[in-house]
């Protein structure tokens, strides 16, 4: 089959691979109907994580099962699936709390970007579609595979309650499914952080009330601007540097929270400020899993549509323009066909 490989910073190709085979008896493996580039790809393509050898790309996807082991019985060939980039046994004490992205089991997803995907813990990780979807529904339903899941999960850490205020900093797709979550669960105002017209754009057409594009102590200072001088209910970070979680936490008003669902790099948080900043904290990988039959349901009910994050529809064969493309900024999001 033809699968993604990343040689070193700024050298991913597409390449002939090994198709994949059931290993363990809880395995499934899909066809991949849809896949995508995601941001946090672009720390090894940048450079900012090291690539110590080639390996493959991608975690997110969308697929038709193709063929199951022994111990998976609730999923067959031919069903229509989404799963998150983290695979869950959905049966153990995390996944019943509802932190499948901290299941025992977990394997975090990684050879994505390929025509053919192995999937560990097929039955836990694996959301059947009640039928085919038609074509328009699929980057929707990519979407709710990682960035819509993350986001989601972003504004439920973040406590987003009916009536409330949500800030996203980052506009990214992640941070412009946030707007969407902020939304579907209340908010009443719904501030973004973002410097480009086109993600400003989305993010208004998302559920965004205000748009905000200064950063540092001018961005913390326009978000208490628009909050009675003290700052907002809920903060969704979705960046993961230290200069967005820096100002994530200074826009939370005492009382509110932050989720942070951006992956850290070099993030340090100062003890003695979050103390006195009387700030709740919640972040990690999003339990995707937990929401997406719900995600699943909005989508295909047509409530939400996160797949217009996706700006870029390439052939498989040009995954390294997907990654291009959204390094120089020219993408938002590169969706992938097979
Ligand atoms: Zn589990």
């Amino acid at each position: 089959m033809r699968g993604t490989v990343i040689h070193a910073p700024g050298e991913v190709r597409i390449e002939d691979c090994d198709d994949p085979k059931i290993v363990q008896s809880t395995d499934a493996i899909i066809r991949t109907v849809a896949t995508c580039v995601c941001g946090s790809d672009l720390w090894a393509y940048r450079g900012i994580e090291a690539v110590p050898e080639p390996h493959p790309m991608g975690h997110e996807y969308v697929g038709i099962i193709e063929e199951v082991g022994r111990d998976v019985t609730a999923l067959k060939p031919g069903q229509f699936v989404v799963g998150s980039f983290a695979t869950s046994d959905n049966t153990c004490p995390n996944c019943r709390n509802g932190f499948q992205s901290s299941c025992v089991h977990r394997e975090f997803m990684s050879t994505c970007q390929a025509e053919y995907i192995r999937i560990p813990n097929a039955q836990g990780t694996l959301v059947a579609t009640p039928d085919r979807p038609a074509d328009e529904f699929v980057p929707s339903l990519l979407a709710t595979s990682d960035v819509m899941g993350t986001g989601w999960y972003a504004a439920v850490a973040a406590e987003v309650r009916p009536g409330g205020t949500a800030v996203v900093v980052g506009d990214g797709a992640v941070g412009l499914c946030g707007v969407i979550a902020a939304k579907e669960l209340g908010a009443k105002r719904i501030i973004a952080m973002s410097r480009h017209a086109s993600r400003q754009k989305l993010a208004l057409d998302f559920g965004a009330t205000d748009i905000v594009t200064e950063r540092g102590d001018d961005g913390i200072a326009r978000i208490k601007d628009l909050t009675e001088g003290i700052g907002a209910d809920s903060v969704l970070e979705c960046v993961g540097t230290p200069e967005a979680m820096q100002q994530a936490l200074r826009c939370a008003r005492p009382g509110g929270n932050v989720g942070f669902v951006g992956v850290p790099h070099d993030v340090q948080i100062p003890g003695e400020e979050l103390f006195f900043s009387h700030v709740g904290l919640r972040g990690g990988p999003a339990p995707v899993r937990r929401f997406l039959p719900d995600l699943i349901d909005r989508v295909l009910t047509g409530r939400i549509n996160p797949g217009r994050v996706f700006d870029l529809t390439l052939p498989l064969e040009q995954v390294a323009e997907g990654y291009k493309a959204m390094d120089e900024r020219r993408a938002i999001k590169s969706l992938l066909l097979p």
